[in-house]
């Protein structure tokens, strides 16, 4: 890893949510790269783990693209599941990526559980792994969380993916009826931009 503050990076991701949200975290004098410029398809997502898949992103582009790139690898873990879709939360939406299916299902699979779901607490909570990857090898991953619950039904149109089920502790709102500025001010990427941020 370098002492030098980074000037210019690669978003590895192809998802229009995250690169929307990174792009925000991020001060505004970098020189930002993404693949809606570069089209370098995702790599297979083989890791076990959220820092697994994080780093073998950044990696992955970083040696495409020979540039330092920056990775995010996040899911969100529902406890009443065993803590699934976990990593394959983006894999619950088919292969289309269809939000709402996922989220049909996570909804069927509570009911499975417990079908007076509605009435109880069901805990969970969104976990995101950023990874730097230099060009010379070297790297930095850190873990982000929020904690929250699933609402009973889906609500807002902000965000992306699970945002219309999850409510963070302490407030009403889903992140899909929250302003992205306060989603962004708490959330599991935030949580984890904060310890590598000394970095731009
Ligand atoms: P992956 O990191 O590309 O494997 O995808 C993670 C998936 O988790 C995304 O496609 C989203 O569905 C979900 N996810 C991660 N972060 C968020 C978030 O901030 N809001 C809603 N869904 C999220």
């Amino acid at each position: 890893m370098s002492k030098k503050k980074i000037k210019e990076i690669f978003i590895g991701s192809n998802n229009r949510g995250k690169l929307k949200e990174i792009g925000d975290l991020l001060p505004n004098n970098l020189n930002l790269y993404s693949n809606l410029d570069y089209k370098i398809p995702s790599p297979i997502e083989t890791g076990s783990s959220f820092y697994e898949n994080s780093l073998l992103k950044a990696k992955y582009f970083s040696k495409k693209t020979k540039k330092i790139c920056m990775s995010d690898d996040s899911g969100i873990e529902i406890d009443i599941l065993d803590k699934k879709p976990g990593v394959y939360s983006a894999d619950w939406a088919g292969k289309k990526r269809n939000f709402d299916l996922a989220i049909k299902k996570v909804y069927r699979e509570i009911s499975k559980k417990d079908k007076n779901w509605k009435k109880k607490r069901i805990t969970a909570r969104f976990i995101c792994v950023l990874t730097i990857f230099w060009p010379n090898g070297t790297f930095v991953s850190k873990t982000g969380m929020i904690e929250g619950r699933i609402s009973a039904s889906k609500k807002g149109k902000r965000g992306f993916g699970y945002d219309p089920i999850f409510i963070p502790n302490g407030k009403k709102l889903t992140f899909g009826e929250m302003k992205p500025e306060k989603k962004y001010r708490i959330d599991h990427r935030y949580n984890a931009f904060r310890k590598i941020k000394k970095f731009f």
